[in-house]
């Protein structure tokens, strides 16, 4: 079901930028995600996200509130977006809310990260190139290399195929583009095979870097969702999970510094960074040399 809300506020706002991604304002202009995978963390009791698997909800204000928060911030810093739902879900297709809110902040021109698993990405190119300007990343999550498993493990979501064809695109166009290899699921793409396809089709592809996570994490409703997934898609499996891993919320896979080194030399060879560039404001004396 999909339901229009008015928010109160767009922009979350960190003092400093995340070590992962650098970002400094979070933007979600939906509540749920009709990607609905099997291990998403959003679904966890802390969001408040009550029917996360049946209901999304639309910001329906979020433009206005985006142009006037982004008028009012005195520090430049990144927007990022796609961290607890895909700003390029299917309903995006429709509602163009994310082409809008892309718009005011190239019209502010303020850095974005976009973090999705959708090549309808490539619907808002030239203005993401316009932001690019400033400084434009995009990061596709991608944990395996194979189009059937990930349609298992991420239902709702674009083929991981169809994610690697966009970020060829968005590379060649100069966007500073990559890989989030994250979650890697315990038992089911912590093999080395797994990630060693994964780094060859990124370099294949243009990606500029891979940010891995060898392990999730395992909470509440989350928990019991991705059980329950567990017992359709991999019979036998729960139980192993809940022989290693207990109540534990970070979830490491067992082989997960064996994989780490793997996955080092793998990007080392070919050439692609595991941390991404970050937004650098330009300074006042950078100013004046100009
Ligand atoms: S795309 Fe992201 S937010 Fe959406 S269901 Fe998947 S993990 Fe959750």
């Amino acid at each position: 079901m999909i339901k229009e809300i008015q928010a109160k506020v767009l922009l979350s706002h960190a003092k400093q930028p995340d070590p992962w991604f650098g970002i400094k304002y979070g933007m979600n202009l939906y509540r749920g995600c009709q990607h609905q995978c099997i291990y998403c963390d959003s679904r966890s009791e802390c969001y408040q996200i009550e029917n996360f698997n049946d209901e999304v909800l639309v910001k329906a204000n979020a433009i206005d509130l985006l142009r006037k928060e982004l008028a009012s911030k005195r520090v430049k810093g990144t927007v990022g977006t796609g961290s607890m739902n895909d700003p390029y879900m299917p309903l995006e297709g429709r509602l163009n809310l994310t082409g809008r809110a892309l718009a005011v902040i190239a019209e502010f021109h303020f850095p974005v990260h976009v973090m999705t698993k959708s090549d309808l990405v490539l619907r808002d190119l030239d203005t993401l190139c316009q932001i690019n300007r400033v400084y434009a990343a995009v990061s596709f999550t991608i944990t395996t290399a194979d189009d059937e498993l990930g349609q298992m493990l991420e239902p709702g979501a674009p083929l991981v195929s169809e994610r690697f064809r966009a970020l060829k695109t968005l590379a060649e166009h100069g966007i500073h583009t990559g890989v989030t290899m994250m979650p890697i699921l315990p038992f089911i793409e912590d093999d080395e095979e797994n990630i060693g396809r994964i780094v060859e089709q990124a370099h294949a592809h243009g990606a500029a870097y891979i940010i891995p996570w060898f392990g999730m994490s395992l909470r509440d409703r989350q928990r019991a969702y991705y059980y329950d997934k567990l017992d359709d898609l991999f019979p036998g499996l729960r139980q192993k999970y809940e022989r290693t891993f207990g109540d534990q919320y970070h979830c490491a896979a067992p082989n997960a510094d064996r994989l780490a080194r793997v996955f080092n030399e793998l990007c080392d060879r070919r050439g692609i960074a595991t941390r991404m560039k970050w937004y650098e404001p330009i300074t006042a004396t950078q100013i004046k040399l100009f």
